[in-house]
Protein backbone atom coordinates (compact mmCIF):
# COMPACT_ATOMS: atom_id res chain seq x y z
CA UNK A 1 0.00 0.00 0.00
CA UNK A 2 1.10 3.48 -0.75
CA UNK A 3 2.82 5.70 2.13
CA UNK A 4 1.13 8.98 3.28
CA UNK A 5 3.76 10.50 1.24
CA UNK A 6 3.10 8.92 -1.78
CA UNK A 7 -0.86 9.88 -1.57
CA UNK A 8 1.08 13.30 -0.98
CA UNK A 9 3.00 13.68 -3.92
CA UNK A 10 0.54 12.33 -5.49
CA UNK A 11 -2.33 15.04 -4.91
CA UNK A 12 -4.51 12.54 -2.81
CA UNK A 13 -4.25 13.79 0.67
CA UNK A 14 -3.75 17.37 0.77
CA UNK A 15 -0.67 19.28 1.65
CA UNK A 16 0.71 22.64 2.15
CA UNK A 17 3.53 22.14 -0.64
CA UNK A 18 7.12 24.11 -0.76
CA UNK A 19 8.66 22.69 -3.88
CA UNK A 20 8.73 19.48 -6.00
CA UNK A 21 10.81 18.34 -9.34
CA UNK A 22 10.83 15.08 -10.79
CA UNK A 23 12.49 13.46 -8.23
CA UNK A 24 11.98 15.25 -4.66
CA UNK A 25 8.84 16.98 -3.31
CA UNK A 26 8.88 19.28 -0.17
CA UNK A 27 6.01 20.22 2.33
CA UNK A 28 4.87 21.22 5.50
CA UNK A 29 4.48 18.69 8.41
CA UNK A 30 0.99 18.62 9.28
CA UNK A 31 1.88 18.76 12.98
CA UNK A 32 5.10 21.07 13.17
CA UNK A 33 7.60 21.07 16.16
CA UNK A 34 8.44 25.33 14.98
CA UNK A 35 6.72 27.06 12.73
CA UNK A 36 8.18 26.51 8.92
CA UNK A 37 9.12 22.75 9.94
CA UNK A 38 9.41 21.24 6.33
CA UNK A 39 9.78 17.49 5.41
CA UNK A 40 11.80 17.18 2.40
CA UNK A 41 11.17 13.50 0.20
CA UNK A 42 12.38 11.48 -2.29
CA UNK A 43 9.06 10.52 -4.92
CA UNK A 44 10.56 7.15 -5.00
CA UNK A 45 9.09 5.36 -2.14
CA UNK A 46 11.91 3.90 0.36
CA UNK A 47 11.38 3.61 4.03
CA UNK A 48 14.80 3.94 5.69
CA UNK A 49 16.88 6.90 3.92
CA UNK A 50 19.88 5.00 3.71
CA UNK A 51 18.17 2.49 1.61
CA UNK A 52 18.14 5.13 -1.33
CA UNK A 53 20.51 4.94 -3.91
CA UNK A 54 24.04 7.22 -3.31
CA UNK A 55 22.94 9.29 -6.60
CA UNK A 56 19.31 9.53 -5.11
CA UNK A 57 20.42 10.69 -1.96
CA UNK A 58 22.70 12.81 -2.50
CA UNK A 59 19.95 15.07 -4.85
CA UNK A 60 17.96 14.72 -1.60
CA UNK A 61 20.31 16.46 0.37
CA UNK A 62 21.08 19.08 -2.50
CA UNK A 63 17.35 19.32 -3.07
CA UNK A 64 16.36 20.28 0.50
CA UNK A 65 19.63 22.35 0.83
CA UNK A 66 17.95 24.97 -1.58
CA UNK A 67 14.55 24.28 0.66
CA UNK A 68 16.40 25.19 4.02
CA UNK A 69 17.31 28.30 2.67
CA UNK A 70 14.00 29.86 1.74
CA UNK A 71 12.70 28.20 5.11
CA UNK A 72 15.63 30.13 6.78
CA UNK A 73 14.61 33.80 5.01
CA UNK A 74 10.93 33.24 5.80
CA UNK A 75 11.42 31.78 9.38
CA UNK A 76 14.18 33.84 10.73
CA UNK A 77 16.34 31.71 13.49
CA UNK A 78 19.95 30.72 14.14
CA UNK A 79 19.77 27.84 11.90
CA UNK A 80 17.73 25.29 10.51
CA UNK A 81 18.05 22.16 11.70
CA UNK A 82 18.29 18.77 9.96
CA UNK A 83 17.07 15.32 11.37
CA UNK A 84 15.87 12.06 10.35
CA UNK A 85 13.83 10.15 12.26
CA UNK A 86 11.39 8.04 10.00
CA UNK A 87 9.48 5.94 12.66
CA UNK A 88 6.51 7.40 12.23
CA UNK A 89 6.07 7.40 8.21
CA UNK A 90 7.68 4.57 6.28
CA UNK A 91 8.97 6.56 3.35
CA UNK A 92 12.24 8.27 3.61
CA UNK A 93 12.22 12.26 4.94
CA UNK A 94 14.45 14.77 6.19
CA UNK A 95 12.99 17.23 8.47
CA UNK A 96 14.11 20.73 8.47
CA UNK A 97 13.67 22.53 11.55
CA UNK A 98 13.90 26.42 12.02
CA UNK A 99 15.62 26.52 15.26
CA UNK A 100 17.44 29.05 17.88
CA UNK A 101 18.03 26.41 20.64
CA UNK A 102 18.50 22.42 21.11
CA UNK A 103 14.83 22.42 22.56
CA UNK A 104 13.47 23.38 19.44
CA UNK A 105 14.02 19.94 18.37
CA UNK A 106 12.16 18.35 20.37
CA UNK A 107 10.22 15.91 19.23
CA UNK A 108 9.13 14.73 22.73
CA UNK A 109 7.40 18.10 23.78
CA UNK A 110 3.50 18.70 22.38
CA UNK A 111 3.72 19.80 18.77
CA UNK A 112 2.01 22.11 17.38
CA UNK A 113 -1.77 21.63 15.49
CA UNK A 114 -1.73 25.00 13.28
CA UNK A 115 -4.83 25.73 11.09
CA UNK A 116 -4.53 24.64 7.14
CA UNK A 117 -5.04 28.69 6.52
CA UNK A 118 -1.96 29.68 9.15
CA UNK A 119 0.14 26.36 7.48
CA UNK A 120 -1.27 28.16 3.77
CA UNK A 121 0.78 31.46 4.92
CA UNK A 122 3.93 29.98 6.23
CA UNK A 123 4.02 27.94 2.89
CA UNK A 124 3.49 31.03 0.91
CA UNK A 125 6.49 32.82 2.59
CA UNK A 126 8.60 29.92 2.42
CA UNK A 127 8.03 29.57 -1.35
CA UNK A 128 8.15 33.50 -2.01
CA UNK A 129 11.55 33.12 -1.41
CA UNK A 130 12.51 30.40 -3.67
P1 LIG B 1 8.86 10.50 11.58
O1 LIG B 1 8.43 9.39 10.64
O2 LIG B 1 10.12 11.19 11.10
O3 LIG B 1 8.98 10.01 12.99
O4 LIG B 1 7.72 11.60 11.60
C1 LIG B 1 6.86 11.82 10.52
C2 LIG B 1 6.44 13.28 10.45
O5 LIG B 1 5.46 13.38 9.44
C3 LIG B 1 5.83 13.83 11.74
O6 LIG B 1 6.52 15.01 12.14
C4 LIG B 1 4.37 14.08 11.37
O7 LIG B 1 3.83 15.24 11.99
C5 LIG B 1 4.41 14.22 9.87
N1 LIG B 1 3.19 13.76 9.22
C6 LIG B 1 2.55 12.58 9.45
N2 LIG B 1 1.45 12.46 8.65
C7 LIG B 1 1.43 13.60 7.90
C8 LIG B 1 0.53 14.06 6.89
O8 LIG B 1 -0.45 13.41 6.51
N3 LIG B 1 0.81 15.27 6.34
C9 LIG B 1 1.91 16.02 6.71
N4 LIG B 1 2.08 17.20 6.09
N5 LIG B 1 2.77 15.61 7.67
C10 LIG B 1 2.53 14.41 8.25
Amino acid sequence: MASIFTKIINGEIPCHKIAEDDKYFAFLDINPVKEGHTLVIPKEEVDYIYDLEDETLAGLNIFAKKVSVAVKKACPCNRIGITVIGLEVPHAHIHLIPIDKLNDMSFEKPKMNPSSEELAMVAERIRSFL
